[in-house]
């Protein structure tokens, strides 16, 4: 049945959600559903329970947003029918972010309720009326016993990191909350991992699920070499390419993987003005015959390079490639998996190579996480011009660093973002000292003045 689904639906049109919906996913920038959204999706939509074994960074919060969103459709009455229980106040925030930026077309109400904050305004949020409430299990159960919450509407339960909250000891709130709510709903339960005590709650808690796994790939990381740098900017990313490729024996097949379109675009316009080689550029844009055409140009080693955002490339067999560079980092951090194993010649030293600005290192953390290692990071190159950060992209970085800031810490109240020196390589061979901090050194001409 599931395989079935899975190989009719590939875009998030063929989930039939409405056009609110789309649109939103459309401005959100995701191309294509992740695995773990072809897999929950119609199945959610069917009514099925769900038991999902996926970690963050794999889409599963809009994988069981969306169908939740396109069931309650719009603003009605004034209870919760949807309930998503998450172990921390900083999930739970980032659920609700998740939320305001699916929902956005909707006028469905939604907040999330955590602890360590009066419930006042908690309160008075959810007697304006709600359509989904997402909270820790001991803020819910408290504002409930007051009489404040009326959970008698809901039919939809989620459990999201539910080994977390086994973890933090929740069970017996958990259990609380599934007394006081309707039998008859559907229930959806996430986790990372499937220790004992999971089994136990998905055993009382789910009715015949449907299990998806998001199984990790055996990672082929451990095979391929890799390098990381970090870059100020796009400017210094576009001058580190600039000096990667010059070597053209080595780099003679390469993939330039960007986060978005509007990157991909750049830098392949890039490279055709300075005339390296032969360049094709795949993303969304892109029916599906230029596509293949391009793929296959790339394939025959007539064309030097492919730039390409994640969906485009995922599914498409293009291996032998003599280096992957990583313009910019993944979202969605299993794509640094695939996108690294595209490698065919792993003994070569750099096959896979990663630009990181500030911000997105950030998100290495995480998918060092998920490959369980470290990606060996190297100086930028004396060779390599540092640009100066525009002032908009200064704003964005510094905007960026302060949202992540904020979702680690809620308490976090700095609203300008501290600036490190920028370093780089002493030697010529671009080695330097790869376990000195990067931003230790400073480089008079990339540190800007305020
Ligand atoms: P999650 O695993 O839910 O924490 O999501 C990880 C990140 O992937 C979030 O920043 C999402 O906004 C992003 N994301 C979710 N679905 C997609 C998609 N289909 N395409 C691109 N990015 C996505």
């Amino acid at each position: 049945m599931a395989e079935e689904a899975e190989k009719e639906v590939t875009t998030f049109e063929d989930f039939k959600l409405n056009k609110q919906l789309l649109n939103a996913i459309e401005e959100a920038g995701y191309e294509k559903p992740t695995p773990i959204q072809l897999q929950s999706i119609p199945q959610i939509m069917a009514g099925h329970d769900i038991l999902g074994i996926a970690q963050t960074g794999t889409g599963k919060t809009a994988a069981y947003l969306l169908p939740i969103l396109m069931k309650i459709k719009y603003a009605q009455g004034n209870n919760p029918r949807a309930l998503i229980l998450a172990p921390t106040r900083e999930l739970a925030m980032q659920i609700e972010e998740s939320i305001s930026l699916l929902g956005k077309y909707t006028d469905i109400r939604y907040t999330a309720i955590y602890g360590g904050l009066g419930p006042k305004t908690q309160i008075e949020i959810i007697n304006n009326g709600l359509d989904i409430i997402v909270a820790t299990p001991k803020r819910l159960m408290e504002l409930y016993l007051k009489g404040e919450l009326i959970l008698k509407e809901l039919k939809t339960l989620v459990l999201d990191e539910a080994d977390k909250m086994m973890d933090m000891g929740f069970m017996p709130q958990i259990r609380q909350i599934l007394e006081v709510i309707p039998r008859k709903r559907q229930n959806l339960l996430f986790s990372a991992t499937m220790h004992d005590k999971v089994i136990t709650l998905s055993e009382e808690f789910l009715e015949f699920p449907t299990r998806i796994e998001v199984t990790q790939q055996a990672t082929p990381v451990e095979t391929v070499s890799q390098v990381l740098y970090q870059v100020p900017n796009l400017r210094t990313k576009i001058a580190m390419l600039e000096y990667l490729i010059q070597d053209k024996e080595t780099f003679n097949r390469v993939i330039i993987f960007t986060r978005s379109k509007k990157n991909a675009e750049s830098v392949a316009k890039f490279l055709e003005r300075r005339e390296y080689g032969e360049v094709r550029a795949i993303h969304g844009n892109k029916g599906q015959n230029t596509r293949i055409n391009s793929m296959e140009d790339f394939k025959s080693g007539n064309v030097r390079f492919l730039v390409a955002t994640d969906v485009a490339a995922r599914g498409i067999d293009v291996t032998m490639v003599s280096h992957v560079i990583n313009f910019d980092v993944p979202f969605v951090y299993e794509d640094y998996v695939h996108r690294i194993g595209r490698t065919g010649r792993a003994e070569n030293a750099g096959a896979a190579i990663t630009f990181a600005t500030e911000p997105e290192m950030y998100h290495i953390q995480s998918i060092e996480k998920l490959i369980r290692m470290k990606i060996p990071v190297e100086l930028m190159p004396t060779e390599v011009e540092v640009f100066e950060t525009p002032f908009e992209e200064r704003q964005e970085i510094a905007r960026e660093i302060d949202h992540q800031k904020r979702r680690d810490n809620p308490d976090f109240k700095g609203a300008f973002h501290e600036k490190k020196p920028f370093p780089k390589s002493r030697d010529k061979k671009g080695k330097g000292d790869p376990k000195a901090s990067f931003w230790q050194k400073t480089k008079k001409k990339g540190s800007k003045k305020r």
